[in-house]
């Protein structure tokens, strides 16, 4: 869990919050019921003590002696509910006292006098043992015959506690419950809502220069979610535009460049054929038709990249066994591995069978065994393997020449790239084979991965989609390795 990513904070933020009010809650209800209650019992006992007072105590003169404790025990029954009541007379002598209650918790005869001061009455909490509180009122009542007495009617708080205990317990289970809950949902909610977010991501990560014609899903959720979406859109719309405009406009240069380059090959051409030139300017002038024919081959290859990327190539797509193209392209090739002296073999699976544009996937095998020629010194050997495994099939061209460097390597695919100017110029290389390449791999929704060593060799991986159905047999199986071309030392 990422504690700085959006998720967890919002759930964090959602979840104390909700504990918060909760709490809150909590502290309301508590203090709330808690008040209620002791106003209650407070009522419930100035009820009782006015009662006494104003219904019993005018009638004691002319009554037997314990006339009022068999009174007030009938009316009130203290012992049984709990309840404490002390009738005292002015001179303080006790003219009734409850017995203990039936829970035992608390005593009676212990219960402090407390004096009014001269006032109406009281109201007192008493601490009694056993951590028992008891909630005590006083009243003052004088008879018709001007008999002062202090009527005090009190009941233990424990009921009232219990409720209270009971709140804290329910409170205390059910809140952290339903925080976890809070927080469960909270977290699961989020996902859900981000979640078209991760869509957009993920779509934004598979939109590369090759196709800018994608779009980002719209979220409609009218808020900045939907917003950041659109934008995103928009954003990648001006990409394409702008990339569209590269692409036409190194297309059209190329194209406009080719007219003029053949016209001055052809000049050049007739020149030497048709005069007779002194043989100094001869080889000038080859020398400049040889520029020239250079220049027709970096204007041709510039115009094939930028069309592969603007997407304006036909792709000609047919099924075909990829080992026969392989065996066939470096049958053609062997002459110009066997000229610097390299062994060329080519060892391809039968039946590896793709669905793709041949001539392109043919340029591709040739412009990387051309630069396996180019970059291998005498001696050394180039291998072509054409294999398949369940889902795509593979073309891999390895030498054993000098190599890429790890700096150079994530740089080779880029155009007019070359690691090693000068040698690369003496090869006739303009450094946009591998651009080729790579475009061709990219409109056939082909990969091209390379490893390199420096100084040891290059390989070049090239897989594809197999086709469909490709001719039934796994490939593995009828692995039949043909040798094309025979070494040479
Ligand atoms: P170039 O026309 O210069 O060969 P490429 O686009 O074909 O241009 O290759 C770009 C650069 O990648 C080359 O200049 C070279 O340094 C490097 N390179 C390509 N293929 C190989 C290879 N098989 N072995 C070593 N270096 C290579």
């Amino acid at each position: 869990m990422n504690p700085r990513s959006l998720r967890f904070r919002m759930t964090a933020w959602y979840a104390g919050l909700l504990a918060s009010a909760l709490l809150l809650f909590g502290v309301f209800v508590y203090a709330g019921l808690e008040r209620y209650l002791d106003f209650s019992l407070q009522k419930t006992l100035t009820e009782q003590s006015r009662s006494i007072g104003t219904q019993l105590l005018a009638s004691i003169p002319s009554k037997r002696p314990g006339w009022l404790a068999s009174e007030i025990n009938e009316a009130y029954a203290p012992d049984v509910n709990g309840h404490f009541i002390r009738v005292t007379g002015a001179d303080g002598e006790i003219l009734y006292l409850s017995g203990p209650p039936k829970d035992n918790s608390f005593d009676p005869s212990r219960v402090p006098s407390f004096t009014t001061n001269g006032k109406e009455g009281y109201l007192k909490h008493f601490g009694m043992a056993g951590g028992h509180r008891l909630l005590v009122t006083g009243m003052v009542f004088t008879n018709p015959d001007g008999k002062r007495f202090l009527v005090e009617s009190g009941a233990a708080y424990d009921p009232i506690e219990n409720i209270l205990h009971g709140l804290l317990v329910t409170l205390g289970i059910y809140m952290p419950l339903a925080v976890s809950l809070a927080i469960v949902g909270g977290y699961w909610l989020m996902r859900r809502s981000l979640r078209p977010v991760d869509e957009i991501t993920k779509r934004a990560q598979g939109i590369t220069s090759t196709n800018l014609s994608e779009r980002l899903p719209i979220i409609k959720t009218g808020d900045e979610l939907e917003r950041l979406s659109t934008a995103l859109n928009h954003m990648i719309a001006r990409l394409d535009d702008a990339f569209q405009h590269i692409n036409r406009f190194s297309a059209d240069a190329s194209h406009e460049l080719r007219t003029p380059l053949t016209i001055l090959q052809l000049e050049l051409e007739g020149m030497i054929q048709h005069y007779r030139l002194d043989p100094e300017l001869v080889d000038q002038i080859g020398s400049a038709l040889e520029e020239t024919h250079r220049l027709s081959r970096i204007v041709e290859n510039l115009l094939v990249i930028s069309r592969l990327d603007a997407g304006e190539v036909h792709i000609e797509k047919m099924k075909f066994d990829l080992g026969e193209l392989a065996v066939s392209t470096v049958d053609q090739m062997k002459l110009l591995a066997e000229e610097k002296l390299l062994s060329m073999q080519c060892h391809a699976a039968g039946g590896v069978y793709i669905e793709a544009d041949q001539a392109r996937l043919k340029q591709v095998i040739v412009n990387l065994i051309d630069n396996a020629i180019k970059y291998t010194p005498p001696g050394g050997g180039i291998n072509i393997d054409v294999g398949a495994n369940q889902h795509s099939a593979t073309v891999e061209v390895s030498d054993s020449g000098v190599g890429i460097s790890a700096e150079v390597l994530p740089h080779v695919f880029e155009r007019f790239y070359r690691a090693d100017k000068a040698r690369s110029r003496d090869s006739g290389g303009a450094g946009l084979g591998l651009a080729i390449v790579k475009a061709i791999c990219t409109a056939l929704g082909a990969e091209i991965r390379i490893t390199s060593t420096e100084g040891l060799g290059s390989r070049f991986i090239v897989s594809l989609p197999l086709a469909p159905s490709h001719g039934g047999e796994s490939p593995n199986t009828t692995k039949v390795p043909i040798t094309v071309s025979e070494e040479r030392s």
